[in-house]
């Protein structure tokens, strides 16, 4: 089929050194900052849905602040909610791929027209600043655009080799009704690819966003519907994790669950969803993309001040709280004092505050995660040096310091455990055999990444470094969608590969079809 739709590129980004463009978005931000506090439905078979229960989200830069308060589902609204999906998917799972495909392209200029809307309420819900925000906002587009185009490559029949006397056709169907489970990090990113994807293949979606971040989801449902997405196709169910999680991958209507987030509750849904519920006639299918502790390598050869630049990026951008943040810096003994100089140097330079003023490193998401990050900042005190930080920041939000620990052991609970904030753990290597060993020592197997200028040192790490996404001589952060397919091995998850060419294919299933003439 000749592809409708013009070639596939990411979406660019702002540059914020510009005053004016600082401007443009402050006057966003004012514009957003007005429409805080409201209360925001669910969306039930395209109809709002309020319960007279509800769950509040904060600004985490300014904790007092409230973004808004979103509707808590109980069990009444989860039936609702899949029943709605069961009778929007019939129509929906018939239309042909380039129908929804559109849909995809067409919500893609939705999020493109109001790109800078979308991103002052993310400086809001989640203290990203100006450049993290609007870059959530395009990897979002991106999703929509790149999947668009991959579907369109999976509406014909798959090739297979011809057989005297007969018709062999091999195509593909949607799965059905599926649950879509997001974390709160990318909170419209992933809260989107995970919802389009399923949805473009021609399946029907129960979202149920992080209680952390559910006013971006009850945004993103007012662009599918000025998209012109049927009612019932996506689903919003927001509220509290013990009411809707388990209850949502227990239920025996879900043929499907897209889950990105901690190994904790990927694991808790893998267990769950093997069991075979009454009245169930099939297999759940559960696509788990989980955390990371993810290394970055620098050797005696490397740039050691493009090394220290990647270092401070990718462990500080978005306060760490990134899957794919290096929280692991491995440096082999020769350079380790002249490396650790340099980064400390630089994140020194950090400016730690409030997302609205646009500083480098600002709140973590909520206290439960602040007390878990200092919780972990105070045990590695016992045994390793903090050369940076170690402490809280400002009152008022929920402020960490950027934190470097050196003399880390690799088995140390922070050279193996995802703390999910600015926190590095540095570990001395004797070489960079020593090196790719320490890099490879924990469970998981996400990102990572190495500095190095010998041509075989980055031939054995393309062949040994166990991660998913390995990166060379760049920061480990910031894959591009359709460019670095991402997702990682071992409790790191299922390898979905968002953002790659089997993606869509994850949620259809094959049918062959033989006919003797
Ligand atoms: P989390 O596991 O606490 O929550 C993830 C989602 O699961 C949320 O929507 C949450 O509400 C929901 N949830 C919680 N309990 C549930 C239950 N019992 N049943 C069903 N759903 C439940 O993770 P988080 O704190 O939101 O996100 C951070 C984690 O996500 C980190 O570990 C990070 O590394 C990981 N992450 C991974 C990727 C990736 O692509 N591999 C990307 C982003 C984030």
């Amino acid at each position: 089929m000749i592809d409708p739709f013009e070639p596939y590129a990411t979406e660019p980004y702002s540059d914020f050194h510009d005053p004016h463009v600082v401007d443009g978005f402050r006057a966003e931000i004012e514009a957003v900052r007005g429409r805080l506090g409201q209360d925001w439905p669910l969306v039930i078979g395209g109809e709002q849905v309020v319960t007279g229960q509800w769950i509040a989200s904060h600004d985490p830069s300014v904790s007092d602040r409230l973004v808004g308060r979103a509707a808590a589902a109980g069990p009444d609204e989860i039936g609702r909610a899949f029943q709605a999906a069961q009778r929007a998917q019939v129509g929906w799972g018939a239309l042909p791929m380039v129908h929804r495909a559109r849909a995809l392209v067409k919500l893609a200029a939705v999020m493109r027209r109001r790109k800078w809307e979308l991103a002052a309420w993310e400086v809001f819900e989640a203290s990203k600043n100006y450049l993290e925000a609007e870059a959530d906002v395009a990897e979002a587009i991106d999703f929509c655009e790149y999947y668009a185009r991959q579907a369109m490559d999976l509406d014909d029949r798959l090739e297979t080799y011809p057989y005297p006397g007969e018709e062999n056709t091999l195509t593909l169907q949607p799965l059905g009704v599926g649950v879509v489970i997001p974390p709160w990090n990318f909170l419209l990113a992933i809260l989107t690819g995970t919802t389009v994807a399923p949805v473009v293949a021609g399946n029907a979606v129960i979202l149920k966003p992080s209680p952390k971040t559910p006013i971006i989801a009850g945004l993103f449902m007012r662009m599918l519907d000025e998209a012109g997405f049927p009612p019932g196709v996506v689903n919003l169910l927001t509220g509290e994790d013990a009411v809707l999680g388990d209850a949502l991958v227990d239920d025996a209507r879900t043929r499907f669950i897209n889950f990105t987030g901690s190994v904790a509750t990927g694991m808790r849904i893998h267990e769950r969803a093997a069991k075979v519920q009454p009245g169930q006639h099939f297999l759940k299918k559960t696509f788990l993309e989980m955390g990371g502790k993810d290394g970055m390598i620098v050797d005696e050869t490397a740039d050691l001040d493009a090394a220290a630049d990647a270092a401070v990026a990718a462990a500080f951008g978005f306060q760490g709280q990134k899957c794919s943040a290096m929280s692991r810096l491995i440096a082999v003994a020769e350079i380790h004092d002249a490396l650790v100089d340099k980064v400390v140097a630089r994140a020194e330079r950090l400016e730690l505050g409030a997302a609205e003023d646009n500083a480098d490193v600002c709140a973590v998401i909520d206290q439960v995660q602040y007390d878990k990050i200092l919780g972990y900042i105070a045990r590695a005190k016992e045994t390793a040096t903090a050369v940076l930080g170690g402490e809280a920041g400002p009152n008022g939000g929920w402020y960490v310091k950027p934190t470097i620990f050196t003399d880390v052991q690799p088995d140390d609970e922070l050279a193996q455990e995802e703390v999910f904030g600015p926190v590095v753990a540095v570990l001395r290597a004797r070489d960079f055999d020593h090196a790719l060993e320490i890099a490879n020592s924990t469970r998981y197997a996400l990102t990572g990444g190495l500095f190095t200028r010998l041509r075989d040192r980055i031939e054995r790490a393309r062949r040994e470094f166990r991660v998913g996404n390995l990166y060379i001589n760049r920061k480990i952060t910031g894959s591009l969608v359709g460019i670095q397919p991402f997702g990682g091995f071992d409790m790191s998850g299922t390898n979905a590969k968002a953002g790659g060419p089997d993606y869509l294919r994850l949620f259809l299933e094959a049918k062959t079809v033989t006919e003797r003439y």
